[in-house]
């Protein structure tokens, strides 16, 4: 299986970025047994730098993984704060959305928050106006946070993708893989203890699952990524919440849940 997985490293360096950087769209993770850790060195002569792959499966409800942004290095990897961070990717054209998007969506909050909230992409109102999360779910997400003893600005608030799809569509796989690294240098800048994903695709995104929400929701995680240690909670997108307000009632318990986990620490 290794031998396998080696040779398609080998074969495709954009494999190698992909497979490494998003793990949950490598079909040959299907076929791994669980709770196995892979270790693989590859082309070094081909790379900036020798590669060291280190997936952990996911395990119980841990999910570990070693990465680095890639292979090249880039600039804004140096970035010291969140402002120079966007300051540095606010023009990013890695990918086609860069061509359809009003406006790039870095994410707003404080930048020092113990919370942060992971959202999918901004949607029409979020790229007209270079905010996360506003309109009526945006308002939506500033009630809940509230029910729960936090203000807007006590958290940072963004999204797994910077610019919108166009329609509102799911994010693609390869928009994924360019974007996600900014999120997790967020992440490693602000140092959140806590991670609210908002939504199927940012808990399957950042659990590198594709379980549907009712099997993520109701529990806390252990996020790992480099330096980063977090607990991880996922619950509905506040729009899904207006289009099915049956879904209320079990945001508010994994919210309950999602504080009292806060208030141990
Ligand atoms: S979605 Fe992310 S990777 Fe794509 S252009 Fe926007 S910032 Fe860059």
């Amino acid at each position: 299986m290794i031998k396998d997985l080696n040779e398609l490293i080998e074969g495709s360096i954009e494999y190698l970025k992909f497979a490494k950087n998003y793990p949950a769209y490598n079909v040959l993770k299907e076929s791994l047994p669980e709770e196995k850790e892979i270790n693989i060195t590859a082309a070094p002569d081909r790379l900036d730098e020798d590669l060291n792959l280190n997936i952990t499966l996911v395990k119980d409800k841990t999910v570990e993984r070693d990465f680095t942004y890639g292979l090249l290095k880039e600039d804004w990897m140096k970035s010291e704060s969140v402002e120079e961070l966007n300051n540095n990717i606010h023009d990013c054209k890695k990918c086609p959305l860069a061509k359809t998007r009003t406006n790039f969506v870095f994410g707003t909050g404080n930048p020092n928050a113990d919370v942060i909230v992971v959202g999918e992409a901004p949607g029409a109102e979020e790229d007209k106006q270079g905010k996360p999360f506003v309109g009526r779910a945006g308002q939506l997400l500033t009630d809940i946070l509230k029910a729960i003893n936090f203000s807007r600005e006590d958290v940072f608030i963004c999204n797994i993708l910077k610019c919108r799809p166009p329609e509102n569509r799911n994010p693609l796989p390869e928009e994924i893989v360019h974007c996600e690294p900014y999120l997790i240098k967020q992440l490693e800048l602000i140092k959140p203890k806590m991670i609210l994903a908002v939504g199927t695709f940012a808990g399957q995104t950042l659990l590198r699952t594709k379980d549907p929400l009712g099997k993520m929701r109701g529990k806390i995680f252990d996020f790992h990524a480099g330096e980063i240690k977090a607990k991880l909670l996922v619950t509905y997108h506040p729009a899904a919440l207006l289009r099915n307000p049956n879904w209320k009632k079990p945001t508010w318990e994994d919210v309950k849940l999602f504080r009292k986990e806060y208030d141990k620490k």
